[in-house]
């Protein structure tokens, strides 16, 4: 079977660590590979609109600068299909017959759904409590994996009970309707535990937009450096053991800091082991240690940085991309969802078997 892969981000700030070591940088090692027939990218506007409907400005906001986020990290339109949620015509129709599948005590036992209800403190009220779309997206992000036939799904471990949750809609619905239109899809996790699930600069939650705890891929070289040193690190006097377990600065390191990075900042430790292993006998203090991880950071980003700056100047040229990309993407959509309401048998006005069988019964 030939590879359709999709992945996609809420508009709901500009990218960060998080979704660059958790899902972007696999985004750009598959597209290099070349090894599948559609690599497809999807802006989640709607999806973002389920807990923001008060604040569309961010959410067309960061429809570009998540696109600049993209553009920046080497993900490039002549390879990879950009496309905006809300203008994939198919997608909320496929929802809605999804959402038949699915019983409301299996969408509310979803465990990433129910932290980020905590999270966003939508309580049980009329007034304060969790949208109905909220609890629905879920759903909603089937339609979109299905809607492309994807089989591969690039993604950070938050959403590995969306993929669950896809795989009972596409059982479901091929049992029910005894067909095999609709494809299984799989996450694709990084390889490095550490990067499926980056924490925030806080050391606690995972990194995420929504809380605010992230270095951004557009982060200037001040901000990131005063991140740094202000991330959480455990109080000792120097000549203690320090504890490398559940430090964040230790966690940031295992995800970004390589050989190469030791030899030219960091020249009196070979790797991570070795810096690990004098650190727990006592002796070293944090500012060196987040010093090294500023370097090693400020390499990374800079390029990026640099990128994102010229590809900023050209607005244009993005939301060409965009439009091209969605129009592509309703042309895959539209077929699916043709094939979806042919194998229910609501395809009425081409569905001779129908005709017939409608004329049969009122025949006499
Ligand atoms: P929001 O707070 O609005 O939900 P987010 O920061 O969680 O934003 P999403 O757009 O929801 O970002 O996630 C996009 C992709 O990035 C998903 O595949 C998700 O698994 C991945 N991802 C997000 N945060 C992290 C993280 N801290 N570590 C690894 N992967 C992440
Ligand atoms: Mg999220």
């Amino acid at each position: 079977m030939e590879n359709i892969i999709l992945t996609g981000d809420r508009p709901t700030g500009r990218l960060h660590l998080g979704h660059y070591v958790g899902s972007l940088k696999r985004r750009v090692e598959l597209q290099n590979k070349n090894d599948y027939k559609e690599l497809i990218i999807l802006i989640a506007d709607a999806q973002a609109l389920t807990d923001n409907s008060g604040n569309p400005q961010k959410v067309r906001d960061n429809v570009i600068e998540v696109m600049l986020d993209y553009l920046a990290v080497g993900l490039d339109p002549k390879k990879v299909t950009f496309c905006i949620q809300s203008q994939i015509r198919a997608l909320p129709e496929l929802t809605a017959y999804y959402m038949n599948l699915v019983t409301l005590p299996r969408v509310l036992r979803n465990p990433t759904v129910k932290s980020e209800i905590k999270l966003r403190g939508f309580n049980n009220n009329e007034e304060s409590g969790v949208p109905v779309g909220f609890v629905n997206y879920p759903i909603s992000q089937a339609a979109d994996i299905t809607a492309f036939k994807a089989n591969l799904i690039p993604v950070g471990d938050d959403q590995e009970p969306m993929i669950e949750q896809t795989r009972e809609v596409v059982r479901s619905f091929n049992r029910i309707y005894n067909t095999d239109v609709l494809v299984e899809c799989k996450s694709v996790l990084p390889e490095n535990e550490i990067c499926s699930r980056l924490p925030g600069t806080d050391g606690g939650a995972k990194m995420s937009k929504s809380i605010g705890n992230c270095i951004y891929l557009a982060d200037d070289e001040a901000t990131i450096k005063k991140k740094v040193n202000s991330m959480a690190s455990f109080p000792r006097a120097l000549e203690e053991p320090g504890i490398v377990e559940g430090n964040v600065i230790f966690t940031y390191l295992r995800a970004f800091a390589n050989d190469s990075h030791f030899e030219k900042y960091y020249p009196e430790f070979k790797n991570l082991d070795e810096l690990e292993s004098a650190y727990k006998k006592g002796g070293l203090g944090d500012g060196r240690i987040k010093k090294f991880l500023n370097d090693v950071l400020q390499e990374e980003l800079k390029p990026i940085r640099e990128k994102r700056i010229e590809f900023s100047k050209n607005i244009p040229y993005i939301l060409e991309v965009l439009k091209e990309g969605s129009e592509k993407a309703n042309m895959l959509a539209d077929k699916t969802l043709e094939e979806v309401k042919s194998a229910m048998g609501i395809n009425y006005f081409v569905n001779d078997e129908y005709i017939n069988e409608q004329i049969e019964k009122h025949s006499n």
